[in-house]
């Protein structure tokens, strides 16, 4: 066929991990280990500035002849997406993007976490994450975990990200936000208003899980009050009101069922 060539890759590493199996791999990684070759070791000069690499790996175990599929995983009754627009492993060319953070180094060994790829699985690349790489608000497609662990595990997991420590205000957002992802639908939409009044780390993560901005377009009211936790949440046609009905304490609001640690009202406008 015109224009079309074939590619040989040669792996520079490989990857050592506990896990060999595909199925077994969490959605949010694990601890892992990047051996890369000796032959490449001087690719490695200063790679302990960067504090996250991305990697380019071949999943040598996946099906190459998959174009469309359901994100099975986190959801079997989400829609058929085109692998094109999915991080499916099954693929044409089963090449791997993964974002990880380094953790260590130790020769020409990475020790990195949030590694999706089992043992054996051949390196293809390794490049630095940079600032640039940061998208604030991306358009995405909304696909939900049904399980509710998985869900707020995978929240937990995108308000970490943003607000960089797991802190009560935290928490208490992830509560919020998963609440309003069950009676709004999805959160990082550009038609949904948020207003916080509470604490800067529970007005941070709000802000991290819905993308909503404090200018241009503005999305985001915070008012600082320690006495009161409240995130208002508005889509067009409806409002969604959260109050935490009491003293919020790390120890145990974790084990409080929501009604009993939020007050939730949604009106239609
Ligand atoms: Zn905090």
């Amino acid at each position: 066929m015109e224009g079309q060539i074939s590619i040989a890759l040669k792996p520079i590493g490989v990857v050592r991990s506990e896990m060999d199996n595909p199925a077994d791999v969490p959605l949010m990684g694990k601890s892992a280990v990047v051996e890369v070759f000796p032959e490449y070791s001087p690719a490695l000069l200063r790679i302990e500035e960067n504090s996250h690499l991305w990697l380019l790996l071949w999943f040598h175990q996946s099906n190459r002849s998959i174009l469309k599929t359901v994100p099975q995983k986190v959801n079997p009754n989400l829609p058929e997406f085109g692998v094109f627009g999915l991080r499916s492993p099954n693929r044409p060319n089963p090449i791997a993007l993964t974002l990880v953070h380094l953790d260590a180094v130790e020769g020409n060994r990475l020790t990195v976490s949030g590694m999706d790829a089992v043992d054996g699985t051949p390196v293809l690349d390794i490049k630095s994450y940079y600032e640039g790489d940061i998208i604030f608000s991306p358009r995405t497609p909304y696909i939900w975990a049904l399980d509710p662990v998985m869900r707020r595990d995978m929240m937990i997991e995108e308000a970490i990200a943003h607000h960089q420590e797991a802190c009560v205000g935290l928490y208490l957002a992830v509560r919020m936000a998963l609440v309003a992802d069950r009676l709004l639908g999805q959160l990082n939409t550009p038609d949904l208003n948020v207003t916080v009044t509470g604490s800067p780390c529970l007005a941070d993560t709000l802000q991290g899980l819905t993308r909503a901005r404090l200018a241009n377009p503005a999305r985001f009211i915070f008012r600082e009050d320690e006495s009161i936790f409240r995130s208002i949440w508005e889509k067009p046609g409806r409002r969604l009101t959260i109050t935490a009905r009491q003293e919020i304490d790390m120890e145990t609001f974790a084990e409080l069922a929501d009604d009993m640690l939020l007050k939730i009202e949604l009106e239609q406008l």
